[in-house]
This record gives structure tokens, C-alpha cells and sequence, in this order.
């Protein structure tokens, strides 16, 4: 079966990650740091906080902002539940803005719409979490102006997006947001195997996330409440977790991260291949703003419907039994019944449902030959016609 997304491991990060079972740290040692520094130049942002996956960032970056109980954040409901389960970590609660029909991503104008009517009912948002499908960018900008109006703040959930680009900016360096969220799962762009990094250019939200990351815990004498009692002594001043990455990924992380503009480069072309080969079928091919560059984690095709004798099922099935790996990104977070028992329905977020109900996900990474990639068009030029 060819996978839809495939990490790609070469000796340089293998040697890496074993020069590092031979050292002293194998966690809490030197490369975690490193790695936060060569994401944050890479980033152009002024801190990264590296830890265990992108669901512990996002948690993190939640409780660094300040949510809480009583509190309201929205994202997409077109995303992984992790980008809303972090708001019910914190005990606030949730609700989604509808995507953009073109490129899939939380709607700006529907945003604004949203937001109208909450600052009349006065329940206004404290976070928004807009995701970067797919790695093609969010209308930052327009997002960003809504912010300082309304006054939320926004978390990037960039987790497909690392080594994309938005108005020439390196996402990821916080030009339009307070926090961006990158996963280093082995589908994204880069991997540590589990990981996940919170980059931001505000010192007291890195301090926090810091804090978060570690039980609570910090040695700085600085935050300490009295002198300290000696070298030993530290101070738990808050409620945090162990959410730390160790230095075996972070040390595949710093190898990884020397190969992002290969790895995006090499998917690019593949987007393209497909764009060409794909042209004149049935499909909506995604979509790109002239603003972003995407990292392309994803190649999402939509069927038209109208237009092919199969159902969406059952060309999925086809393309399986084929031996292509396609998937699904994503079934709506507001229609899996944890999110239904909170109250939300389906007829909810149309737009949503809509691309469910015709999008596929199919192969894309750097690995991907090109005969597998005529396979793949064979086969859907023969399930589509
Ligand atoms: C993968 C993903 C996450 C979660 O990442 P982990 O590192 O697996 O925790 C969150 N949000 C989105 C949009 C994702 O694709």
C-alpha cells in the first residue's frame, strides 16, 4: 500500500539520534536546547518551546494565554481534534467558524460575522485557532486585524505548516499571531517521532509555556516567591505536566530541520506533477493564494459529484483496493459524538460538511516515486471516468 504521508530518515539522523544514546543526557541535556534554537532562526521567531507532541504545545500555549473556566475559544472545525481538545483541557469551552470553500481553511468573512453577533450576545472568543491546512496558510492578516478589534488572541495551529511561507514571512515567526504550534508526527513535514514545538516572540508567554512544560517547576530565582535555601533547591509555582521532549528527538529534530526546504521543495513538485495530470478530471485541485507558499503536508483532491457515476465511498474504496493509501482530512470535529454531547449537530458548519462528504487525501511526500504517482493517476483517471 502506498502510505498517504511517509516520513524519510536518512543515515545523518540516524548517526544523530545514536551519538546521543552514547552521551550523558539522553533527556534534559543540550540538544533540546539546540533545537530550539535552530527552530526559532529557522522560524524567525525570538522563542520555541519544544515538547512531547503538538497536542501538549497547543494545551500549553492555551494555558499560557490564560484559558480557563468560563472562557470561550474557536477554531475550525475542519481540523484534527487536537486543535479543539485544548481548549476542554482547560476547562473552557469550544465552538468553530466555518471554513472557506476555496481553500478549506477557517473563513475570515465568516469570522468577522461571528464575531458581530458574539460581542452582542457578549461571548466573545478569549483565543481563535486558526490551522494552516494542508500547510497553505490562514488569512493571517485579516485575521490578525480582527484580533486587535475584538481583542482575542490567536494560537497558529501550524502543525502541517513548518517551512511554508505567508506574505514572504516564514510561518511560524508570529508576525500575526501570539503562539504557533508545529507537530513533528512522522506524517508532517519534518518528525522526531512524537514531538511538537510552540514558537512566539512574547518573553512572559515562553516563560510560561516553559513552566507548563516542566510540573510547574523553575529554578530561576527570579520567579522563586523567597531566596533560594541552596543548588538543590527549585519551586514549583504552578500547575504543569511533563510534556518534555528528550534529546533523542530532539538531536533527529536538528538533523530533520536541515532538510526542510529539500523535503517542501520535493513535495512542491509533486503537487505540481499531480496539478498537471489532474487537470481535466472531475476534480477541485487545492487551491493556492497568490500570499502563501504552502509546505504541502497534504494533497487534497474534491470530487464533483455531478459530474462521476461512483459515490465518494465507493471511489475511496477503489483507490484502497488499488493499493493507495487515501485518506481523509478531516471528518468534521463538531460531528464526532464526544463533540455532539456538547451540543453541536450536523448542519452546524454547511461549508464543512460539504468537503467531507467529496474530499480525499492522496500521497504525497518526498519519497513518493513518480511511478508510484502515475499509479495513483491511472487509477483515478479509471475510477473517475
Ligand atoms: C497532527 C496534528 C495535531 C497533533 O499533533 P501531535 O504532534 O500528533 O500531537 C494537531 N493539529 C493538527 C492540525 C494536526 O494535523
Amino acid at each position: 500500500m502506498i502510505p498517504y504521508g511517509k516520513q524519510e530518515i536518512n543515515q545523518q539522523d540516524i548517526d544523530a539520534v545514536i551519538k546521543v544514546l552514547q552521551s550523558d543526557f539522553l533527556t534534559q541535556g543540550p540538544q533540546v536546547v539546540l533545537f530550539e534554537q535552530a527552530l526559532s532562526i529557522r522560524c524567525n521567531a525570538q522563542y520555541s518551546v519544544a515538547v512531547n507532541s503538538a497536542t501538549s504545545a497547543l494545551h500549553i500555549a492555551c494555558l499560557a494565554l490564560g484559558v480557563g473556566k468560563g472562557d470561550i475559544v474557536w477554531t475550525t472545525p475542519n481540523t484534527f481534534v487536537a486543535s479543539a481538545n485544548c481548549a476542554l483541557y482547560c476547562g473552557a469551552s469550544i465552538d468553530f467558524v466555518d471554513i472557506d470553500a476555496d481553500t478549506y481553511n477557517l473563513c475570515p468573512i465568516q469570522l468577522e460575522q461571528k464575531l458581530i453577533k458574539a460581542k452582542k450576545d457578549n461571548c466573545l472568543p478569549k483565543v481563535v485557532i486558526p490551522v494552516h491546512l494542508a500547510g497553505q496558510s490562514c488569512a493571517m492578516q485579516e485575521i490578525h486585524q480582527l484580533s486587535l478589534e475584538y481583542g482575542f488572541s490567536i494560537i497558529e495551529d501550524a502543525s502541517h505548516a513548518i517551512g511554508g511561507y505567508y506574505r514572504n514571512q516564514p510561518i511560524g515567526n508570529c508576525l500575526y499571531s501570539d503562539i504557533t504550534v508545529f507537530s513533528f508526527h512522522p506524517v508532517k513535514i519534518i518528525t522526531t517521532a512524537e514531538g511538537g514545538v510552540a514558537t512566539t516572540n512574547n518573553p512572559t508567554l515562553a516563560s510560561k509555556m516553559n513552566l507548563f512544560r516542566s510540573h510547574g517547576i523553575t529554578r530561576d530565582e527570579k520567579l522563586m516567591t523567597e531566596p533560594s535555601h541552596g543548588a538543590w533547591y527549585y519551586q514549583q509555582i504552578d500547575l504543569g505536566f511533563n510534556y518534555r521532549m528528550t534529546d533523542l528527538q530532539a538531536a533527529l529534530g536538528i538533523s530533520q530541520l536541515q532538510r526542510l526546504d529539500e523535503f517542501v521543495a520535493r513535495r512542491q513538485q509533486r503537487a505540481e506533477y499531480y496539478n498537471k495530470a489532474l487537470a481535466d478530471l472531475p476534480l477541485f485541485l487545492p487551491k493556492q493564494l497568490t500570499e502563501t507558499k504552502s509546505s504541502w503536508h497534504l494533497y487534497i483532491i474534491q470530487l464533483d459529484l455531478h459530474k462521476i457515476a461512483s459515490s465518494h465511498q465507493q471511489i475511496f474504496n477503489a483507490l484502497r483496493e488499488a493499493g493507495i493509501g487515501v485518506n481523509l482530512h478531516y471528518i468534521p470535529v463538531h460531528m464526532q459524538p464526544y463533540y455532539q454531547a456538547l451540543g453541536f449537530h450536523l448542519g452546524n458548519f454547511p461549508n464543512s460538511e460539504s468537503y467531507y462528504s467529496q474530499a480525499i487525501s492522496i500521497p504525497l511526500y518526498p519519497m513518493l516515486s513518480q511511478v508510484e504517482q502515475n499509479h495513483i493517476i491511472d487509477t483515478l483517471k479509471k475510477v473517475l471516468l
